[in-house]
C-alpha cells in the first residue's frame, strides 16, 4: 500500500480492532465494507442528507467560487466518524468539477511524501488530508507554508552544499478532516478559511438515508422498519447504511427479503444493538462510571485503565455520542453518568445524579 492509497486503518495508530470490529461503530472499515460505503456515498450536495448548516455554507462558498473562476478556499470539517467528512470532500469536489486526491495525516511518513503529493497537484484540484490532527509536526509546518502562499521549499543536494529552492505549485483546495479539532495548532487552523462543523444527525434524516440506501441497494424497506434502524444507528450515517446491511442479509434469510418493523427488531436485537444503539460496550462504560465509580466525577484516564481502552477512543468514539443523548457529562472534576444512564440500565439513581445532568451546577 502507498501513502495515497494507506487509510486510517493501518497500524501506527489507526481505531483499535476491537473498535473497528463494533456493528454500532462509527469508525471506517477496510475491504468490503469499503467498497459498499462508495457506493452509497451521495455525489451531489443536493443528494447529502441533513447538516443544513453546514450545507448552506458550503453551497454559499461553492457558488462565489465558481463564479470568480477561483479554487475555493480551504475547507476544515470536523465531527465524530462516520458523519459525512470523507463524502463532503468529494463532493466539493464534484461540484467544482475538479479533480480528487486522499490522503491521511498517519500516511504521510516522511517530508518526501508531503512533496511528492504537493508537487503533482493539477490546478484547483480537491486534495483531502483525513486525519489531519495525526499529522507530523515537520510536515504540518510545511503544509501550511503551502497553503498559504502555494509554495514548497525544497533542499537539494546533502551537507555543506545543500541549497533551499523555492518552488511554485499549483493553487489548490486543501480540504482537511478531524475528529479532534483541538489538537491541531493555531497556525495550521488559520489557514482554513470555511470551518464545517458535523453533527450528529437526527431520527429522520437517518431514516431517509436508510431508505435511500435500501434503494441503491435494491433492497425493499417500508417507511416503519427505516425508522427502527435509525432510531439505533448512535445518530450516524456510517452505522445506519451498515445496519441495514446485516438487517438485509437477516430479512433475506428469514423473512423474504423485505424490511418491516419486526424484521428489523428481530435483526437487530439478534445483533445485540438496543434502542439507543447501545451495545455492549457502551453498556460497560456507565456501568462501570455507576458501579466503580459511584456513577463519578471519574477522570479519563482512570476511566480508560477501567475498560482497558484507549483514552482518544474513549473521547472520540464512545463519548460524543451518549454526551449528546444525555447519558454522560464531562465536568472539570472528570466523567458522571446521568439519571438518563441509570434509568436506562435499571439502577435507581441517587440523589446526586440529578445534579449530573446539569454539570454548570457541579
Ligand atoms: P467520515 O469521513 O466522517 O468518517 P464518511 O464520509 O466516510 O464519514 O461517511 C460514511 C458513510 O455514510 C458514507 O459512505 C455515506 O454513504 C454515508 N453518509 C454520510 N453522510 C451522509 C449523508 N449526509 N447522506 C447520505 N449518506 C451519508
Amino acid at each position: 500500500m502507498d501513502f495515497l492509497t494507506k487509510k486510517r486503518f493501518d497500524t501506527n495508530g489507526g481505531p483499535r480492532e476491537a473498535e473497528v470490529a463494533r456493528v454500532v461503530s462509527g469508525a471506517a472499515r477496510s475491504g468490503d465494507e469499503d467498497e459498499f460505503e462508495l457506493k452509497l456515498r451521495p455525489v451531489r450536495l443536493q443528494e447529502f442528507i441533513g447538516q443544513s448548516k453546514a450545507k448552506e455554507q458550503l453551497a454559499v462558498a461553492l457558488e462565489a467560487a465558481r463564479s470568480r473562476g477561483e479554487a475555493l478556499d480551504h475547507v476544515l470539517l470536523f465531527g465524530p466518524p462516520g458523519l459525512g467528512k470523507t463524502t463532503l470532500a468529494t463532493i466539493i469536489a464534484n461540484e467544482l468539477g475538479v479533480g480528487f486526491q486522499q490522503t491521511s495525516g498517519p500516511a504521510l511518513e516522511k517530508q518526501g511524501d508531503l512533496t511528492a503529493i504537493l508537487t503533482n497537484l493539477r490546478e484547483r484540484q480537491v486534495l483531502f488530508l483525513d486525519e489531519i490532527h495525526r499529522l507530523q509536526p515537520v510536515l504540518e509546518e510545511k503544509l501550511y507554508i503551502a497553503l498559504e502562499d502555494y509554495k514548497l521549499d525544497i533542499m537539494i543536494g546533502q551537507g555543506p552544499a545543500a541549497r533551499t529552492h523555492v518552488m511554485t505549485i499549483h493553487p489548490f483546495t486543501f480540504v482537511g478532516a478531524t475528529t479532534r479539532p483541538g489538537l491541531l495548532s493555531s497556525p495550521l487552523r488559520s489557514r482554513f478559511g470555511i470551518l464545517l462543523r458535523l453533527e450528529f444527525y437526527t431520527d429522520d434524516e437517518l431514516r431517509f438515508i436508510v431508505e435511500r440506501s435500501a434503494e441503491v441497494m435494491g433492497v425493499g424497506v417500508d417507511t416503519d422498519g427505516a425508522a427502527e434502524i435509525a432510531m439505533r444507528s448512535r445518530g450516524t450515517p456510517r452505522i445506519a447504511n451498515r445496519l441495514l446491511r446485516r438487517v438485509r442479509d437477516y430479512a433475506q434469510v428469514r423473512a423474504h427479503g423485505r424490511i418491516d418493523l419486526a424484521t428489523a427488531q428481530a435483526a437487530l436485537e439478534m445483533l445485540e444493538v438496543d434502542a439507543h444503539g447501545f451495545d455492549e460496550l457502551d453498556r460497560r462504560l456507565l456501568r462501570t462510571i455507576i458501579e466503580k465509580y459511584d456513577g463519578g466525577p471519574v477522570g479519563l484516564n482512570t476511566l480508560a485503565a477501567a475498560l482497558g481502552e484507549e483514552e482518544d477512543a474513549l473521547e472520540e468514539v464512545y463519548e460524543p455520542f451518549l454526551m449528546q443523548i444525555g447519558f454522560l457529562n464531562r465536568t472539570p472534576r472528570g466523567r458522571v453518568a446521568t439519571r438518563l444512564a441509570y434509568e436506562h440500565l435499571g439502577i435507581a439513581p441517587p440523589v446526586k445524579a440529578a445534579l449530573f445532568d446539569r454539570p454548570t451546577l457541579f
